[in-house]
């Protein structure tokens, strides 16, 4: 039975996955983004980035109306469809941004704990992180519900502060380039987990999955998946995940979109029949 048919959702993160981590290109995945939308296969983002990002880059990738993860499951766009739904256009899964704000600068100030968050910072410095034009910087810093920073202190006092975040209901989690504070109760798992229900109940089918991935906040996201992509990335750490097995799980010999392609060509190339 082939996997490329309507049932087949496929969750991709962006940055050093469908996007070069350099440069953001994904030109090299056009063809299979091509096949997968004759397909009617719905590719949903999934990513440490803002609603506010995602929604330009679901428009330059031709992907609009469809779900995504942002903020690494911390919001969920919904289905342009699902406009029935309470929480639509997007639910806001877990503690507010202004909220992590309020309990995290009385630790920082405590603590001294050194860090720079994107709400330290103008759009031209996150420019120049990033690499991000200054429109693009500026829906970058539209944070609904997480914190993105760049952590400048030693692993020992970031332990301590991970430490600390836990006791608020926060976690840590590292994606690319940056960490991200979010509730401890979201996560990309969840929000995978909550739109492939939500397949289910609105589409009537069990929808089979297809995960895309680079980094360590990949992880959730490849473990609750039917198939797992982990994209040759440029992380220390690596990703460790649960079920590692060659029959589930893809490791690319090539980084961002032509490593992505690379996956889809293995799990989804017309000579291979999964059953
Ligand atoms: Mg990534």
């Amino acid at each position: 039975m082939s996997l490329l048919k309507e049932t087949l959702l496929v969750f991709t993160d962006l940055d050093g996955t469908l996007l070069d981590i350099h440069t953001y290109d994904w030109h090299p995945a056009t063809s299979w983004l091509n096949k997968l939308q004759d397909h009617q296969i719905p590719v949903i983002l999934c990513s440490s980035k803002t609603a506010a990002e995602t929604l330009e880059i679901q428009q330059d990738l031709g992907l609009e109306g469809l779900p995504f993860i942002a903020e690494n499951g911390a919001v969920i766009q919904l289905d342009v469809r699902w406009d029935d739904h309470p929480d639509a256009p997007r639910l806001i899964n877990g503690t507010p941004h202004t909220e992590i704000r309020r309990l995290i600068d009385p630790i920082r100030e405590r603590t001294g704990y050194k860090f720079t968050t994107f709400d330290d910072v103008d759009e031209r410095v996150i420019g120049e992180w990033t690499g991000l034009n200054r429109e693009r910087s500026a829906l970058a810093r539209l944070h609904e519900a997480s914190i993105t920073l760049i952590w400048r202190d030693s692993d020992e006092r970031m332990t301590q502060f991970e430490a600390e975040l836990v006791q608020l209901g926060l976690k840590f989690v590292q994606g690319a380039r940056f960490w991200h504070i979010l509730d401890a109760r979201g996560g990309k798992d969840q929000a995978v987990n909550w739109l492939i229900d939500e397949y289910r109940k609105r589409e009537g089918f069990v929808p089979t999955t297809i995960g895309l991935g680079d980094g360590p906040n990949d992880a959730p996201l490849l473990d609750n998946v039917d198939y797992a992509v982990v994209v040759k990335g440029i992380n220390r750490f690596g990703i460790q995940l649960q079920d590692d097995i060659p029959e589930r799980v893809y490791h690319t010999t090539q980084p961002g979109p032509e490593g992505w392609s690379e996956g889809l060509d293995h799990f989804l190339s017309a000579s291979r029949h999964i059953t």
